[in-house]
């Protein structure tokens, strides 16, 4: 029996698995595919993660990584703001940076099962594609919405999900002529693409639109012709910006909710926890932070210092603390950000009064949860 089990190998799991494995724990992770691979992701990391990825062992400036400090955001017409980025970030792709965490969890002891999926988990008991495996503690990190989530009966994927509040993502690599330190923002109908540097001259593009805006039969070609080159600037890039690879990655049936982080039997760090909207640029910081939170409850339970429900309540309690006020801000802002109106409106009064975009971006990005 091993001492945890996780599932999902993205910045929440690898990033538990290396502090549980580095304070000496048996731990076994199981990742549905094989690294390095690619992920939907903006690939904008707000500095608040940066003393934490180099307590991992992560060397961001050996990677390559963009430093962003500038944001500009354009309307669906065009009209455009910029300003520094108060606390700014980084830019890395997940590609290379999860890559990099699962390398330094082996490392570190943890035993990684790729190509694995876990389908199902009960009570230290989990059924995968690789054979049964049981553990003291179960950790859920397996990301947005997963096949085990429909086996743990999450509330969040039984409920049928309404439409407006059912998005796709999709992220394409490119080569452009942007500057580095800069993360830009275009809005459209019902979505916004992202688009900022990481790292061998590489750029991420990346947009997330209500799924309505994929009429029944339309090509994402189409959908990206249609609707996102309303805007201009949008059609002026995927215009002249190369595709690195020959198809987009996709991802369907996204929805921004919070989620209960666990039951006596299983906890959940990560998306599995709760999914912020992309707006906020932070669902990877929030990511490492919670599961920086559950690791210090799981080693106080396998010490034997509190049982699991304890360690679910105080782990509830810190996450709250730490991402409630950001979690219900980035809703807001996201439908704000849907109306067009209101949009015009703020980027006139921005662009008169720069202090009002400062405050709104420092809503977005906590403060470094890590202190070495
Ligand atoms: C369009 C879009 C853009 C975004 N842009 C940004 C951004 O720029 N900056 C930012 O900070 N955040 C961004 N985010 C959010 C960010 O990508 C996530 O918050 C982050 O990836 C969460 O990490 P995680 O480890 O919880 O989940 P993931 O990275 O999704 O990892 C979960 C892992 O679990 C594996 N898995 C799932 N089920 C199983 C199973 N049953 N068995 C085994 N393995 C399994 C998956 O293969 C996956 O590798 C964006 C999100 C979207 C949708």
């Amino acid at each position: 029996m091993h001492d945890v089990a996780i599932i999902g190998g993205g910045l929440a799991g690898l990033a538990l698995s290396i502090e549980l494995s580095s304070k000496g724990f048996d731990v076994v992770l199981f990742e549905k595919n094989h690294y390095p691979f690619h992920k939907v992701c903006g690939e904008y990391i707000s500095n608040e993660s940066l003393d934490y990825l180099a307590y991992l062992g992560v060397n961001l400036k050996m990677m390559g990584a963009a430093k962003i400090d500038r944001f500009s955001l354009s309307t669906s017409s065009g009209a455009r703001m910029s300003t520094h980025l108060p606390f700014g970030g980084i830019g890395i792709s997940r590609y290379t940076l999860d890559n990099a965490l699962a390398s330094i969890s082996r490392s570190q002891g943890t035993t990684i099962l790729e190509n694995t999926t876990v389908l199902s988990a009960h009570d230290g008991k989990l059924e995968t594609t690789a054979g049964d495996f049981s553990a003291k503690v179960v950790l859920g990190a397996q990301g947005k919405r997963s096949i085990i989530d429909k086996q743990l009966h999450r509330p969040f994927i039984t409920t049928p999900l309404a439409t407006e509040h059912n998005f796709i993502g999709v992220k394409y690599h490119v080569k452009a002529d942007l500057p580095k330190d800069l993360i830009e923002l275009h809005l459209f109908k019902n979505g916004y693409c992202g688009i900022s540097a990481i790292e061998e001259d590489k750029y991420c593009l990346c947009y997330l639109s209500k799924a309505s805006n994929l009429k029944p039969a339309m090509s994402i070609e189409e959908l990206e012709s249609n609707v996102l080159s309303q805007n201009p600037i949008l059609k002026d890039y995927f215009s002249r910006f190369e595709n690195l690879y020959d198809q987009p990655k996709v991802i369907s049936q996204v929805n921004f909710q919070n989620k209960e982080k666990g039951n006596p039997s299983i906890l959940f760090a990560g998306d599995a926890a709760g999914l912020i909207a992309p707006l906020s640029g932070n669902g990877m910081s929030m990511a490492l932070h919670s599961a920086h939170l559950l690791q210090a409850e799981v080693v106080g339970h396998l010490k034997g210092q509190q049982d699991l429900n304890g360690a679910l309540s105080n782990y509830t309690r810190q996450w709250n603390a730490a991402f409630g006020n950001r979690f219900s801000f980035s809703r807001w802002m996201q439908r704000a950000f849907f109306s067009e109106y209101f949009m015009e409106s703020l980027v006139k009064t921005a662009n008169i009064f720069p202090p009002l975009a400062q405050t709104i971006i420092k809503q977005t990005h906590g403060e470094a949860f890590f202190e070495g």
